[in-house]
């Protein structure tokens, strides 16, 4: 059993005007329940679409701005039944968990010490958990110690980029995923800082090409805009099957399917 559910598709500045949700993106494979980038709303998102927070297998949390991590100790809290339980793993960039020269740890001492591991994973860094294989990919933002997150599953590869900007060697990270889900905070090529727009992610999914690009994190110029239109520029111009995600989106790998012709690889 496999599934991905969008708890929230806000970026940038629709985070606190909540024009969209913030509560991360839940993956289920088998056993394993992985929440990431748990944004503000997330418990209250989870319960909305039907989540079972107290089954997290790990939270993931690429870097430590609000709308990725708002939520961590909560989660921690509902992972763990308030400290009852001593379970759960926290995987994170290291501005999430550790002191910084820009940053204060997000998680506590205290929730720290509620799981069984914490791990703070730098650019490249692999970790096992169960059946699944979790690799740190090399992204480029204005938290410094941000990462992009490969979850490896048996029978297919998802790619999550966190925020970043268009990078050659991201890109060749992302190589061989086959469910892509980018940040696309901005429409056209209108990227400020350090973030995706439109036509970066074209060029990263026209290079990938996974078997189907979905596109989130909208900031309020892509929101205006319409991030269905967007999607579908990228579908026409790549080919590759391109969808815009909305609060609540699930996607089931195994029984997905568009124009009558599921998509192979899943399940
Ligand atoms: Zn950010």
């Amino acid at each position: 059993m496999a599934s991905v559910t969008f708890l929230g598709t806000a970026g940038g500045n629709a985070v606190s005007r909540q024009s969209r949700a913030s509560g991360g993106i839940i993956i289920v494979v088998d056993d394993v329940q992985l929440h990431l980038d748990p944004g503000p709303g997330s418990l209250v998102k989870a319960k909305e679409f039907g989540v079972n927070t107290s089954n997290t297998t790990a939270i993931l949390v690429s870097h430590n701005h609000i709308s990725h991590c708002n939520d961590v100790n909560a989660l921690i809290e509902a992972m763990t039944h308030s400290g009852i339980e001593h379970r759960g793993i926290v995987l994170a960039s290291k501005s999430v968990l550790q002191q910084t020269d820009l940053s204060f740890p997000v998680v506590t001492k205290y929730h720290m010490g509620l799981v069984e591991k914490v791990i703070a994973l730098e650019k490249n860094h692999k970790v096992g958990i169960d059946n699944v294989e979790i690799h740190a990919l090399p992204v480029q933002h204005t938290d410094p110690t941000a990462i992009g997150f490969k979850i490896i599953c048996p029978k297919f590869t998802i790619g999550y980029s966190g925020d970043t900007a268009f990078s050659s060697e991201f890109v060749e990270s992302l190589m061989g995923v086959d469910l892509l889900i980018l940040n696309v905070t901005y429409p056209g090529k209108r990227a400020q800082g350090m973030n995706l727009d439109t036509d970066s992610a074209m060029k990263i999914i026209s290079t990938v090409r996974p078997k189907m690009a979905i596109i989130t994190h909208f900031g309020t110029d892509m929101l205006k805009l319409d991030p269905i239109t967007e999607a579908r520029e990228i579908q026409r111009i790549t080919g590759v099957q391109t969808i815009a995600a909305h609060d609540g989106l699930t996607i089931s790998p195994a029984g997905y399917q568009q124009n009558q012709s599921p998509i192979r690889g899943y399940n």
